[in-house]
């Protein structure tokens, strides 16, 4: 009958949900203890810059290394850490983590590279938030300067004035603040203009339709024009051609990271990476006019 089909589809439904809600809080169990365990590692991901492809900074992105599993990314986890709240403890980790990972390379004299950490939402609506990377910088005793903070579309549109008091607190520590995957949250654009926001990182998607067509070009070199216009520097993500690297030079786009240039590397294997790096060998692009 249809009483009964109905109540097995429930009945299914029930199941299916219990066991997603199972899974999620044995997830849950699994990030808290792998925080207490230090299984948790940031990886750094090079970024050049397009003027004459010097390295400039590294992006910190964490990475969970499991006993078993081996190395789980940020897409399995982050999320139940956000539901969870577990994200605050997590996130406190990976920036006084990356601040004394900064103290190690300033002391081998690695060269003065700028640092980006990922902000999550439930972070960023933390009221002490700039006390604890006020903490970290002073801690590790970094520049400040050489901080830099992502945050998302998403986060700051949530409500103005919380935002706006919030980010003021973090320019006055003297970090610089980005806006992580550009263009794929709200459009408003009004913010970019009242927000204390240094840096515009170009989401991934405009820069792979940069090799497919004109509309791709037409785009990316819009967010371009418009960061500039507005004295914000631009960062493209997910580089992964000359192509594209020589099509953004060719815009002004400042800075690009992405496996071009290097994948996320181990602690070890970006201090190698520093040290035989070299921006020759690598042309330097000629740029549009503007308007061109
Ligand atoms: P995101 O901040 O936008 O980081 C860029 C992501 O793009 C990274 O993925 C990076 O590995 C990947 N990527 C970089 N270059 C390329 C490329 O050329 N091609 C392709 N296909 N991908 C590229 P990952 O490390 O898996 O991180 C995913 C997201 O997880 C990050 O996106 C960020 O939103 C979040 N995340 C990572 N680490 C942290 C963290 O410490 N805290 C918080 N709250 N979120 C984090
Ligand atoms: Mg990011
Ligand atoms: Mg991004
Ligand atoms: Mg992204």
């Amino acid at each position: 009958s249809v009483k009964r089909r109905t109540d097995e589809r429930l009945g299914f439904f029930d199941a299916a949900m219990s066991y997603a809600v199972t899974e999620r809080l044995t997830l849950e169990r699994s990030i808290k203890d792998a925080l207490k365990a230090g299984q948790f590692e940031l990886f750094y991901q090079p970024q050049v810059s397009l003027r004459d492809y010097e390295l400039v900074g590294a992006e910190a992105l964490i990475r969970w290394r499991h006993p078993e599993l081996g190395i789980i990314t940020p897409d399995k986890f982050i999320p139940v850490a956000e539901e969870s709240g577990l994200i605050v403890p997590m996130g406190q980790w990976v920036l006084r983590e990356a601040c004394r990972q900064m103290r190690v390379w300033n002391d081998m004299n690695l060269g003065r590279l700028r640092i980006g950490v990922n902000v999550s939402g439930r972070q960023f609506h933390e009221e002490g938030l700039p006390d604890m990377v006020a903490e970290a910088i002073a801690d590790a005793r970094i520049d400040p300067t050489h901080l830099d903070l992502e945050l998302t579309e998403s986060m700051l549109m949530a409500d103005g004035e919380g935002t706006l008091k919030m980010l003021r607190a973090l320019a006055k520590l003297g970090v610089t603040l980005s806006i992580d995957d550009f263009g794929t949250g709200y459009s408003s654009l009004a913010y970019l203009k009242r927000f204390p926001i240094n840096t515009v990182k170009i989401d991934r998607a405009f820069v792979k339709d940069l090799d497919q067509d004109e509309d791709g070009r037409v785009i990316a070199n819009a967010i371009i024009s418009l960061a500039h216009s507005l004295s914000l520097k631009t960062i493209a993500e997910g580089v992964e051609t000359e192509a594209q690297a020589s099509l953004l030079a060719r815009h002004g786009c400042d800075e690009i990271q992405g496996y071009m240039i290097g994948r996320p590397l181990t602690v070890a294997d970006f201090t190698a990476f520093v040290g035989s790096y070299t921006a020759q060998g690598r042309g330097t692009v000629p740029r549009l006019k503007t308007g061109q």
